[in-house]
């Protein structure tokens, strides 16, 4: 479908410019359509689904976004106010919750949600209470894991030393975070995820690997990083076949880790 499109900023083929150019070289240049028509029918030619501009083009579904809340097509995991989207397994989940947030019990062990989720945006706030002590993989350490599994680490970090791959922005054992924008003991700490599930095929070989992208507190720390496996200590990562859609899971590492504001976004392939 071809339409009229007004744009002050489009170049335009002028024979002014070309009265200097070569004969040879006229005929071409003079070839050259203008840049809005040549645009649709490039993509016209090339069998692409869209023309650049393409009024056809459908709009992007309406998301609300109210400050402060989550998106309203998000899956809201935990509003402050109770865990039923969570379990321990073997019934509730026995995290405490108060005052707007819950809090790892220790020795209660980890939570995971009811559902399950693949690919996601997941957006989570975490605080390592002032009262922690933290020595390097001790005292600060919790963890989101995506489909039960694939651990981005939670630990305090500001300030706080371990091995780089196990602090706070680590996909742990796999990739230090890109920098460090931890905030101290005491300050709640944001992290916005984009989740790529890995891909299997029927014979449950690996035909595509999982990835991350993280932005922690705004900062971007893992840039699209490819995922080498299931989470491990003091060993490689190695991928086994697993569902589409698992829950994502909460680490008892023994320290009371705060945590609100939980929502995700599925994503698709
Ligand atoms: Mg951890």
């Amino acid at each position: 479908m071809r339409f009229s499109l007004s744009c002050p900023s489009c170049p335009i083929v002028s024979l002014g410019l070309l009265v200097a150019i070569p004969a040879g070289l006229l005929v071409a240049a003079s070839t050259v359509p203008a840049a809005p028509a040549a645009n649709q029918q490039e993509g016209a030619e090339k069998g692409r689904e869209w023309a650049v501009h393409d009024p056809a083009r459908p709009q992007p579904a309406r998301v609300e976004t109210p400050e402060g809340r989550a998106p309203s097509d998000a899956v809201v995991l935990f509003d402050g106010t109770d865990l039923s989207a969570w379990t321990s397994g073997d019934g509730p989940a026995k995290w405490a919750v108060r005052d707007g947030y819950f809090e790892v019990v220790p020795g209660s062990g980890g939570i995971r949600t009811r559902d399950g989720f693949g690919s996601c945006q997941l957006h989570i706030e975490w605080m390592i209470p002032e009262t922690n002590n933290c020595e390097g993989q001790k005292g600060c350490n919790s963890g989101v894991f995506f489909m039960d599994r694939y651990e981005l680490q939670i630990l305090g970090s500001n300030p706080n030393e371990t091995y780089v791959d196990g602090m706070a922005g680590a996909m742990y054992g796999q990739y230090p975070p890109l920098v460090n924008p931890a905030r101290p003991n005491g300050q709640w700490n944001t992290y916005d995820v984009i989740f790529h599930a890995p891909v299997f095929g029927s014979d449950g070989s690996l035909e595509k690997p999982g990835t991350m992208t993280v932005f922690f507190n705004g900062v971007l720390v893992q840039d699209h990083s490819v995922i080498q496996g299931a989470t491990a200590h003091m060993a490689r990562a190695k991928y086994s076949a697993h569902e589409a859609a698992l829950p994502i899971s909460l680490q008892d590492h023994g320290d009371p880790i705060r945590f609100r504001n939980i929502w995700l976004r599925p994503l698709g392939k």
